[in-house]
């Protein structure tokens, strides 16, 4: 990752929990490293490869100007949601609100906060096997989106499977989804939940028919083994209709635990269980699937 760097850039705002604060306004310090890819720039000597950073810098101003905050912590998150939305090429970002003159009164030289957020990678394991199967998966990744927080959907195709986990119930599609996210994996969750909630799923038996299930496979390097939250999904790599999907969105990507790509997890599940086309001819045969 490059970087452009902007230092002490200054600002003078209303921002604070006192009335003196919001009414006749201080001197704010804003430092900010723009993560980016900058190669293409300065190969060729051009600036819409880059961010301009005059219209950052002026973009911050304006910013911290029109709009007031009690804390220099809600300036600092939502100033970097916004220029995250608003400069497409800035993938990560490290920002500092410096405030001197903060009325604490004690003599202190300065007192700032500092954030770092940005665009994280994320795939998604998707299936359903009520009703109208398609159209359930269609408009989840219409809700997708239509989220302002996130970008870059990308589907993979979609795959039909026998239930796995041992509840009779219909076959299921089944597919995976790219994305990038300003979300935290339990906001992300939470989202998903929703999206779940308006497909009407009802969750009465564990493994049981849905009509539509969204899962965390992978956010970015992300670990976690929380059961409200488990990332890398624990059981992918015994599952086939997450592992063929997203082979074919992402086959190098490596689990963080593991070390393991999707391509050498699907290749290990292949020869326990035989290549994925087999396993399609023998789909009478007691055999896997489920969401
Ligand atoms: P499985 O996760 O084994 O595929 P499931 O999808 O049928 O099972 P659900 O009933 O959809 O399970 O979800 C049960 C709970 O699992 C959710 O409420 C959620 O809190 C939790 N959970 C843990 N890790 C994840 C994850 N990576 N993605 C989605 N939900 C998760
Ligand atoms: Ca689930
Ligand atoms: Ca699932």
């Amino acid at each position: 990752m490059d970087f452009i760097k902007i230092e002490e850039l200054e600002v003078y705002a209303g921002h604070g929990v006192f009335s003196e604060e919001t009414r006749k306004g201080q001197m704010f310090y804003v430092n900010a490293v723009l993560g980016t890819d900058l190669r293409g720039a300065g190969l060729k000597d051009e600036l819409t490869l880059s961010t301009h950073y005059g219209e950052v810098c002026h973009f911050i101003s304006r910013y911290l100007k029109e709009h007031t905050f009690l804390l220099i912590e809600a300036a600092a998150e939502h100033l970097a949601k916004a220029l995250l939305l608003d400069f497409p090429l800035i993938r990560e970002l490290t920002l500092e609100i410096r405030k001197p003159h903060a009325p604490i009164g004690l003599p202190l030289s300065s007192v700032s906060v500092q954030i770092k957020r940005g665009w994280k990678q994320v795939y998604l394991g998707v299936g359903s096997n009520m009703g109208d199967r398609r159209g359930y998966i269609d408009r989840a990744v219409e809700g997708l989106k239509g989220c302002p927080e996130i970008r870059n959907v990308k589907c993979s195709g979609f795959i039909t499977t026998k239930p796995y986990g041992g509840v009779e119930q219909e076959d299921f599609l089944n597919g995976a989804i790219e994305l990038e996210t300003l979300l935290t994996p339990e906001e992300l969750l939470m989202f998903l939940h929703e999206l779940e909630k308006e497909a009407g799923r009802e969750r009465k038996v564990h493994w049981g028919p849905r009509t539509l299930d969204l899962d965390i496979l992978f956010y970015q390097e992300y670990v976690s083994d929380d059961p409200r939250l488990t990332v890398p999904h624990p059981d992918m790599e015994n599952r086939m209709f997450v592992l063929v999907p997203l082979s074919q969105l992402c086959p190098y990507y490596k689990n963080p635990v593991t070390g393991q790509s999707v391509k050498q997890m699907l290749k290990e599940l292949e020869k326990l269980k035989g290549p994925w086309e087999g396993q399609e001819r023998t789909e009478n045969r007691k055999t896997a699937g489920k969401a």
